[in-house]
């Protein structure tokens, strides 16, 4: 692809180094394929035409500024490591807006413009490519795939989920009843939300009657401005338009994108009017969702509103033992007891270190125990290490009774200074690894059995006085927290 090369030569070499330049890429776009997953793929990535190649960087051409500037920041670096692992004489990947190159395609080839990168698509050029990318647009489906995982009869039902596991229940059986439109399923990371959309939705499939549409707000998002793009926002709303249920998770992803929420707002009324159901989540209650516009938060709270609690004690062990059962490892009780224990932040993360521990001991063929547990699971477990600090423990413990910060470290005895010292030296028991003596030298070098006593003496008077035992266990929440 050299300025002296000309006419008919041109084209020839230009076609040569374009055919393994093709080779190169249909094998890069299938690895992209795989990661990103098909609907994505579609919507961003197929849009990509390379172009010329220049030293150590290979340019490629999307059809639109728009497209341009979303596939550079989100897959740009992607790209560059994939090209450069295929042909490690490229470095860099130039991402513009343009045509394909001409010399890819079959017809019209015209040495003068081999290599150029005329930014400027031609008008028939423009059509061609809406069209295709509408028929694509409606090709796939529209919807997420549900994860067959994620059912009723792998949802594990405890206090903290009951109400909500029995709404998504009863819309699975009877979808558009009233009072359950919209079913609002909200709480906190890693709690089950998703996975009682998908047994929604799977459950509803079965019989094969209905269509359910499941997507994250995100995904709708995409899918809105791909729509937009493609100027087949029509399609797009029919297409939504004409599903029995639709589900859309993470609905907090919508805050801030109005023109989003809008179209959402539309869809959502639509549909509940002409009888359908929508299935919602979010990490918030609608009233919280501060940055909905007021009117979708009016109405996604008008059905049946759910939240998710964190877990307790008890579920997260009613977990692990379904989890450890499933999988057919046996796990001791102790392990499992550890696990609920350390691991309090969300199911997903307890979930992720019995997988760890189960894939140990089918890897090892070695039995699961404790002491197996803390070397496999040893860097999880140091992150859910409580960090307080025996500084934080008396600043909070000290605010909570007024009393001054250097009363935990004097000399005075009184009881109003004495017993909250007592406190904050029971709670550094509680809450961090450090030594009686250690404890001891943090509040004016006493010593290892006045910190001893004092911890005997909280745990004593707790049992007796369920106020004072309240008010250490709202230190302990705080301090935790
Ligand atoms: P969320 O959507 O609320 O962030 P997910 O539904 O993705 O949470 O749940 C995270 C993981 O924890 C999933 O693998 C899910 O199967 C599991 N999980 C959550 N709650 C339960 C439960 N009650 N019983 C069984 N598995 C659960
Ligand atoms: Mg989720």
């Amino acid at each position: 692809m050299t300025g002296e090369l000309s006419g008919y030569d041109a084209v020839a070499e230009a076609r040569s180094v374009r055919n393994v330049l093709d080779i190169h890429w249909s094998r890069i776009c299938s690895r992209l394929q795989a990661e990103v997953g098909e609907v994505e793929y579609r919507t961003w990535l197929k849009q990509i035409s390379i172009g010329p190649v220049d030293g150590d960087e290979i340019t490629l051409n999307l059809p639109t500024r728009f497209l341009r500037d979303w596939v550079r920041t989100q897959y740009g670096d992607r790209l560059s490591a994939l090209w450069n692992a295929e042909l490690p004489s490229i470095r860099r990947v130039e991402l513009q807006v343009g045509r394909p190159d001409p010399v890819a395609e079959p017809e019209g080839a015209a040495g003068d413009e081999v290599g150029s990168a005329d930014a400027a698509p031609a008008a028939g050029a423009v059509d061609e490519r809406v069209a295709e990318a509408r028929s694509e647009l409606s090709r796939h489906d529209l919807a997420a795939p549900l994860d067959p995982r994620f059912t009723f009869d792998t949802f594990v039902v405890g206090k903290p989920n009951e109400f909500a596991y029995a709404c998504a229940r009863r819309v699975a059986e009877r979808p558009s009843s009233p009072g359950f439109n919209p079913l609002f399923l909200y709480g906190g990371v890693g709690l089950g939300k998703t996975h009682l959309m998908h047994a929604i939705g799977s459950e509803l499939t079965r019989g094969g009657k209905v269509s359910v549409a499941y997507m994250s707000a995100e995904k709708f998002m995409y899918r809105f401005i791909a729509a937009i793009r493609s100027q087949s926002t029509m399609e797009f709303k029919e297409q939504l338009r004409s599903v029995d249920v639709l589900m859309i998770d993470d609905l907090q992803f919508l805050i801030g994108k109005d023109n989003t929420q809008e179209e959402f707002f539309h869809t959502f009324n639509a549909l509940v009017d002409a009888g359908r159901q929508i299935v919602v989540s979010a990490d918030k209650s609608p009233s919280d969702l501060s940055g909905l516009e007021d009117r979708l938060r009016t109405r996604l709270g008008c059905g049946m509103v759910a939240d998710i609690h964190a877990t307790t004690f008890e579920l997260r062990i009613s977990i692990l033992e379904s989890k450890a059962a499933a999988s057919g490892v046996p796990v001791p009780a102790k392990v499992l007891e550890f696990l609920a224990h350390k691991i309090t932040s969300n199911v997903r993360e307890l979930e992720g270190a019995l997988n760890r521990l189960i894939a140990h001991a089918n890897l090892f063929g070695r039995p699961v125990t404790l002491e197996a547990t803390q070397d496999v699971l040893h860097d999880i477990l140091k992150a859910h290490d409580r960090r307080v600090t025996i500084e934080e423990i008396q600043r909070k413990v000290a605010e909570h009774w007024n009393i001054r910060l250097t009363d935990m470290s004097s000399a005075r005895r009184a009881r109003a200074v004495a017993r909250p010292r007592q406190v904050a030296m029971y709670l550094a028991k509680q809450l961090t690894s450090r030594s009686l003596p250690e404890i001891g030298r943090k509040f004016g070098n006493r010593d290892h059995t006045t910190v001893m006593h004092a911890v005997a003496r909280v745990t004593e008077l707790m049992e007796r006085d369920s106020a004072f035992a309240e008010d250490v266990e709202l230190l302990r929440r705080m301090l935790e927290s």
